[in-house]
């Protein structure tokens, strides 16, 4: 991939650690030869996101929280400051109450079914619109979706009703940004072991299931989601806008539990 991304600038937006999917796709993007500029939630996180930075040699572009979107305009300002105009978005951001990542989607609450759908879905909305100006033409938008949007899942509840919201999202701004040749994808990725996931019911159970199930029988990693994450994000797909991209070892084609799967 040496050179794919070569001149090409993005934000990189949801690294929390150095497990979490955006900074697969970070370190992917940086190795094709991208320039990368990461924002940041909080100080706790900063700590974390500071020595990856240096890493790649990336841009530090705010501490963003996207319940507060003056942080999130400040992300754009320090970024057209910086550098004028932009290439590519990667959205890498959930988030949810763990008390209803368990039991029954039915007893989700008011207040955490907005704040999930605020969180989840409304802030790539949000982003793209801030993007949208400093985009170059052909610029690409990218954000992380869950099978739990198509089938239901165990505990995944009202993410999945927000992850669904998402990917109609993807397909309405990709018809709305679609003019200048910017094309808006998601990578459907497979269960991966991160801080977002610790949240989410019986994940270890999730995990094997996954890996006895899918076609390739075992779970994809970041590095993977990192990769197609890149091609997405390149001149390699410029034909590609409105799709949700299943990064998952091939489970969302299985339909029913492998005969040599072991129990759990
Ligand atoms: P992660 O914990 O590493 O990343 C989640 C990120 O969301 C963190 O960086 C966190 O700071 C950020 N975030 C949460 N609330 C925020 C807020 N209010 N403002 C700004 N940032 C906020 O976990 P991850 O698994 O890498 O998650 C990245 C994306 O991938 C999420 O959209 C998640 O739903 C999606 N995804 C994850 C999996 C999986 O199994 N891990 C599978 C499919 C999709």
């Amino acid at each position: 991939t040496s050179g794919l991304m070569a001149g090409k600038r993005g934000v990189i937006m949801g690294v929390a650690n150095n497990r979490s999917i955006a900074w697969g796709i970070a370190k992917a993007c940086r190795d094709a030869g991208a320039e990368i500029a990461l924002t940041w939630q909080g100080d706790a996180l900063k700590k974390r996101v500071e020595p990856l930075a240096q890493e790649l040699n990336a841009f530090m572009a705010g501490d963003c929280d996207v319940t507060d979107l003056a942080s999130v305009d400040a992300v754009f300002t320090n970024v057209e400051k910086h550098w004028g105009k932009i290439d590519f978005v990667v959205h890498a951001i959930a988030f949810s109450d763990k008390d209803e990542l368990t039991g029954r989607y039915l007893d989700t609450t008011r207040d955490n079914f907005t704040r999930t759908m605020d969180i989840s879905v409304y802030s790539f909305t949000a982003v793209a619109k801030r993007a949208e100006a400093l985009l170059n033409d052909g610029g690409s938008l990218l954000t992380l979706t869950y099978y739990g949007a198509e089938k239901v899942m165990p505990h995944y509840n009202v993410m999945g009703v927000a992850k669904a919201a998402l990917e109609a999202s993807v397909r309405y701004l990709a018809v709305d940004m679609g003019g200048r040749g910017i094309r808006v994808n998601a990578i459907s990725a497979g269960p991966i072991k991160t801080l977002a996931a610790s949240g989410i019911g019986d994940f270890r159970y999730i995990l094997k299931w996954n890996e006895y199930n899918s076609p390739l029988k075992r779970n994809v990693t970041i590095d993977e989601v990192g990769t197609s994450g890149l091609y997405l994000l390149s001149d390699l797909s410029t034909g590609v806008s409105g799709e949700v991209h299943h990064v998952d070892c091939g489970y969302h084609t299985v339909g029913m539990k492998a005969v040599d799967a072991p129990d759990i």
